[in-house]
């Protein structure tokens, strides 16, 4: 295996509260009977851990709030021997939290007050960016200020850094945004709303990633739930499709598809066969309760039979 290099994965951190029960609740309904779980969560931060736990070298950028749930944070990443070098601590914000239902067929809602992350700012970014070797990967989703997010990916094309953008939660984006990625990874919903494009199967999630190339995007994956993804480059268009396992909790499903999907592009794995590992590594993730508490360790994905 070649050398991994640096992954610098910059992105929201925070506490998911996980209510598990019978159904979701609909406006003014009480569900009574579930159970609660709390662990740290955020894009950002389960992108970070799937990658590392999956043997990622991870510098990890974001901002918590100077409180309990932040401090908490840190020493999860430090356990899950994430560099905290760019884990920055805001003043005088919260630490974002997640309010998270799951249903007890493992479809979930999720409503998010952001806090610190809401703070992170392109000069908190910059400085990360800056030390990064020229081989390195760096990952951002959609939880921290856009503003941020462009000016991040700025600088890494001054750098000849690769970016991959996983552009969650769904939103619409600025052409110019797209220009210059080296891969974009929407689910179906968020291939919708960036292209106004219908992504229902492999015919229509073609289109979409026609589209996104056709906007200056190197390569697409476009994640398609149990199915697995649609994957679009200048010589490959295929599914890859997902192994088949009894989802349990779907939640942050993405991000480990992600955190993994970088890992294995790190250690110069085509994207075929990256896009192959990450839906090995995310299939163990729905199996499993919670956002980084149901990542896969490496050994687990090497050994999966599937
Ligand atoms: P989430 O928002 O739940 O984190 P997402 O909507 O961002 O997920 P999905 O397309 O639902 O992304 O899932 C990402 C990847 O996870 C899929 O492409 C697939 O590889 C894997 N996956 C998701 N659900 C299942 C499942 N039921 N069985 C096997 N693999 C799954």
């Amino acid at each position: 295996m070649a050398t991994a290099s640096t992954l610098c994965i910059i992105g929201s951190s925070n506490t998911d509260m996980v209510v598990r029960a019978e159904h979701l609740p609909a406006p003014g309904e009480t569900v009574m009977g579930g159970t609660f779980l709390m662990n740290p969560g955020g894009k950002g931060a389960n992108q970070a851990v799937a990658a590392a736990r999956l043997g990622g070298q991870v510098q990890f950028v974001t901002k918590v709030g100077n409180d309990l749930f932040g401090r908490q944070a840190i020493e999860q990443f430090q356990r899950e021997k994430i560099d905290t070098t760019y884990v920055l601590v805001d003043p005088d914000l919260p630490s974002g939290v997640a309010l998270i239902n799951v249903d007890a067929r493992g479809e979930n809602c999720i409503a998010v007050a952001p806090g610190a992350n809401a703070s992170l700012q392109a000069a908190d970014v910059a400085p990360a960016l800056a030390e990064l070797p020229a081989s390195a990967l760096v990952l951002l989703q959609l939880e921290i200020p856009l503003d941020t997010v462009a000016a991040a990916i700025r600088q890494s094309h001054a750098q000849n850094l690769r970016v991959v953008l996983n552009p969650a939660p769904a939103q619409v984006l600025p052409p110019d945004l797209l220009q210059g990625l080296y891969l974009i990874t929407p689910n179906e919903t968020e291939a919708e709303l960036l292209t106004g494009l219908p992504v229902r199967d492999e015919a229509s999630a073609r289109r979409a990633a026609e589209w996104l190339r056709q906007q200056g995007v190197d390569n697409v994956i476009i994640t398609l739930g149990a199915r697995g993804v649609y994957l679009l480059t200048n010589d490959v268009s295929r599914m890859i499709s997902a192994p088949a396992v009894q989802a349990v909790d779907t939640t942050a499903a993405g991000d480990c598809f992600n955190g993994a999907l970088v890992v294995a592009l790190s250690e110069q794995l085509p994207l075929d066969e990256a896009a192959a590992f990450a839906c090995r590594a995310a299939a163990i993730s729905v199996t499993r309760l919670g956002a980084q508490a149901s990542m896969p360790q490496r050994q687990e994905v090497d050994q999966v039979p599937f």
